[in-house]
């Protein structure tokens, strides 16, 4: 048994700290009041391998480990929930697939640039009328001579305005149901791809949303990703690392909630003394510390699984279904801390209460992460 983080993840952190104390938070409460995509940030991000780090070395990545990617999570968004989310996007979602199933020159041309930062993609899965139903996805790619045909609309593209290729999913057999469906790469100058208007939002403005259009978008056969009727298969063995990730965010976030409300129920003086020295306030906030250390032992242990090889399904829904639920009731209970400060768009609490309620949307709903510990459980 060992608690411990090894050297380099140790190293990791340190220079995390580092990075997010020097040039994410200085900037964090202007990304989100600009509600705009901060490229300079992203420069630095890929700069400094961010991107690649799931990566092997020989595409310019640094091969690091799942514990490594929880850092880099938990790090960021305790800096900025909206920049470490799109650094998510970038480092896994987006490029994954095209990396699993590219060709070798789809991998030069499209991963190698991404890690560096040079490149943007984006993970267009869900639709209008499809979000947790997958089942109901409506976008099609027909097989025509050496081209598919794509058709349809995606809804809640992450970083849409800004991405260079696209990894869509769209049905390729309806009969097969979710056995029919595929990821294609698609470029954002393919003629029939239109990229819409930006989706205002709620929280994560640093982030840009939009819905993609699909109009006859005729793209190469080599851009199907892996053979066709693989695509199910594909997304589910990615689910437990984004789930585990999207716990490591939410980690971060709350850490950051926690450090904003003990400063300031030690600085904030009612009745002649701190309100820190009111039970209530302390209790609060213990709660809060409580449940944040317990959430980061079930993202980190399921972390570790992922490492060893070992079957992590269960953990990695428990993961996300604790720690994003403890996220956003930290910042709740954080800002009640704050009472009408916490009201004010003037203090960095309200983004984060609004930030977190991202968390228990994507990478699957709480309700369905239930769903999926009680099917572990044998229900
Ligand atoms: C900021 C943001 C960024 C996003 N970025 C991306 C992106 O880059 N790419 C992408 O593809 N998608 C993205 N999404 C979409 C996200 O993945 C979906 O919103 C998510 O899958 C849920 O789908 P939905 O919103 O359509 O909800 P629905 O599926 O319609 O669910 C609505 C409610 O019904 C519940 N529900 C549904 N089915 C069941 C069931 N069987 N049992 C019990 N309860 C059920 C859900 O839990 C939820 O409470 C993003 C969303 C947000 C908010």
């Amino acid at each position: 048994m060992d608690f411990d983080f090894d050297e380099e993840h140790e190293l990791f952190r340190k220079s995390l700290e580092k990075f997010v104390e020097n040039e994410v938070l200085p900037v964090a409460q202007e990304i989100d009041e600009k509600g705009k995509f901060p490229h300079e940030l992203f420069k630095k991000a890929g700069d400094l391998g961010y991107f690649g780090l799931r990566y092997p070395t020989e595409y310019g990545g640094t091969d690091g480990d799942s514990i490594m990617f929880c850092i880099l999570c938990e790090e960021l968004a305790r800096g900025s929930l909206s920049f470490a989310t799109g650094v998510m996007m970038q480092a896994l979602q987006s490029t994954h697939f095209p990396f699993k199933s590219g060709t070798e020159e789809q991998r030069q041309k499209y991963i190698v640039p991404a890690i560096k930062g040079e490149k943007m993609g984006a993970f267009a899965l869900t639709e209008p009328d499809a979000g947790t139903d997958l089942g109901s996805l409506r976008t099609t790619a027909d097989k025509d001579g050496d081209e598919y045909v794509l058709n349809g609309t995606k809804a809640w593209t992450t970083n849409a305005q800004v991405a260079d290729f696209f990894t869509v999913l769209a049905v390729t057999d309806k009969e097969k149901k979710l056995r029919g469906v595929d990821f294609f790469l698609v470029e954002r100058d393919n003629p029939g791809l239109t990229v819409g208007k930006d989706v205002q939002k709620l929280g994560l403005r640093g982030t840009e949303t939009a819905e993609l259009v699909l109009e006859d978008c005729r793209i190469p056969k080599e851009n199907l990703l892996g053979e066709e009727g693989t695509g199910y298969d594909s997304l589910m063995d990615i689910l437990a690392e984004i789930r585990i990730m999207t716990g490591a965010l939410s980690v971060g976030l709350a850490r950051s909630a926690l450090d904003m409300g003990v400063r300031y129920a030690n600085e904030r003086v009612q009745f002649g003394r701190p309100i820190g020295k009111f039970q209530a306030v302390r209790m609060k906030l213990a709660d809060v510390a409580t449940e944040l250390e317990a959430a980061k032992f079930l993202v980190y242990y399921s972390a570790w699984l992922m490492d060893k090889g070992r079957k992590c399904t269960k953990e990695a829904a428990m993961a996300k279904l604790f720690a994003t639920e403890m996220a956003v009731k930290a910042t709740d209970e954080v800002s009640r801390v704050f009472a009408s400060y916490g009201f004010s768009m003037e203090y960095p609490i309200q983004i984060l209460l609004r930030d977190a309620r991202f968390l228990i949307i994507g990478g699957g709903t709480s309700e369905i992460l239930g769903l999926i510990i009680g099917r572990e459980l044998g229900l």
